[in-house]
């Protein structure tokens, strides 16, 4: 079983240690998106600066490109992108439903064609397994069906038994696989260049998440997180969440669902990352996110500070000789301009997605950093009172 510890508890948010062989991670917590082996902009050196504990890759990324066999060849994912902390693996269920052009669901699993070239492909519950496992991820997913928004109650109840029969094929293949490679010996993946994880003799146990459906249905939730349980996991995420649905029905479910999973466990709310709902799920209890929010944003000029959103191409920015936000500690706001920012950034210049990506992770995990404190000092409501303040969605003027 993954070793997780419940730190603190503050009404029902809480801190915790996910501890792994690579390091541990602290909860609540955010994980930087790296979909191609590597988190845009970053060097792995830069994250470990601003704290990143723990990325996530994307199976149905890599295993298009460069393809998970090359990966296991060159000694698995943590070798291949020289990042020696925990990696966490999704499925690749949500990017075929988000991606491929055409998917038709069997009972084994999916097939689809590729985004990048119009291959055809299959992916099903043992494909998605093999792929995580050749990665060596330290967290894998289970494949699940991603339930549309608005879906009819039957579709999502058919989605809801898809993805349950699913998540036992992956536990079932899963299982056997771990006990098939035993565990002693020296994974090729363990020794790192450079790295302290080389003296590591152990072989870390992969650990396994169920994923939660059932769109916006109550009793599907409940029965999602009952079939679940019944496998048991070593952690779960919730998923089909920020597919379409208005704002309160996500809160509501969000709400609904936290206090139902299991509070030894880590919970995981897949790719949400407002941090006004990251708010709202971490008082129902949640652990871990991820989201490409703050990176994607970066590249695209747009900044998440203590005061609010920045479109740092705003003409008002031009002779700013000021930081982009004094409050932060960041590289960006030590050294750079909002009017220097701003150039970089209108000339397209690559330092430009660069120094926005470090400010907007350094403000994201700090944020969590911030909430970890106020949990232990049990005031996190006042913290997220204090947020809510902040106009970190206003559309930019
Ligand atoms: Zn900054």
């Amino acid at each position: 079983m993954l070793n997780f510890e419940v730190l603190e508890e503050d009404g029902a948010s809480r801190t915790g240690a996910l501890r792994m062989m690579r390091g541990n991670v602290h909860t609540p917590a955010f994980m930087p998106v790296g979909t191609n082996a590597t988190v845009k902009a970053m060097s792995p050196d830069e994250l470990k600066e601003i704290g990143a504990e723990i990325v996530l890759g994307n199976a149905y990324h890599l295993y298009l490109r460069p393809g998970h066999e090359i990966i296991r060849s060159v000694g698995g994912l943590h070798r291949f992108m020289n990042w020696d902390r925990p990696i966490l693996t999704d499925s690749g269920g949500f990017q075929v439903y988000s991606l491929s052009a055409l998917r038709t669901i069997e009972e084994g699993g999916v097939r689809f064609k590729s985004h990048v070239d119009g291959s055809m492909h299959f992916i099903g519950p043992a494909e998605a397994m093999e792929i995580q496992a050749a990665l060596g991820s330290d967290i894998a997913m289970v494949f699940d069906d991603c339930t549309p928004y608005p879906a009819e109650y039957d579709y999502a109840l058919n989605s809801l038994r898809t993805t349950l029969s699913w998540a036992r094929m992956c536990k079932e293949h899963h299982d056997t696989e771990t006990q098939r490679r035993g565990d002693t010996g020296t994974r090729k993946d363990d020794n790192m260049l450079n790295s302290p994880s080389r003296s590591v003799t152990a072989s870390p146990r992969q650990a396994l998440f169920g994923i939660v459906q059932g769109s916006t249905y109550r009793d599907l939730r409940r029965m999602s997180i009952e079939g679940l349980l019944e496998i048991g996991f070593d952690g779960y995420a919730v998923g089909g969440l920020s597919v379409g649905e208005p704002k309160e029905i996500m809160h509501e479910m969000i709400r609904f669902i936290g206090p139902l999973l299991p509070g030894e466990r880590p919970r995981y709310l897949m790719g949400i990352g407002d941090l006004l709902d990251v708010l709202v799920a971490v008082e129902a209890g949640f652990d871990m996110f991820d989201c490409v929010m703050p990176t994607r944003n970066a590249r695209n000029g747009t900044l998440f500070t203590s005061f609010g959103r920045v479109s740092i191409k705003r003409t008002e920015y031009k002779a700013d000789e000021g930081p982009l936000d004094p409050e932060c500690g960041c590289y960006t706001c030590r050294n750079f301009s909002r009017a220097y920012l701003r150039h970089m950034f209108l000339t397209k210049e690559i330092l430009s997605m660069r120094l926005n990506t470090v400010h907007n992770l350094y403000f994201y995990l700090d944020f969590f950093r911030r909430m970890r404190e106020a949990i232990g000092r049990g005031e996190f409501r006042d913290f997220k009172r204090s947020c809510e303040a902040i106009p970190w969605n206003e559309p930019d003027p």
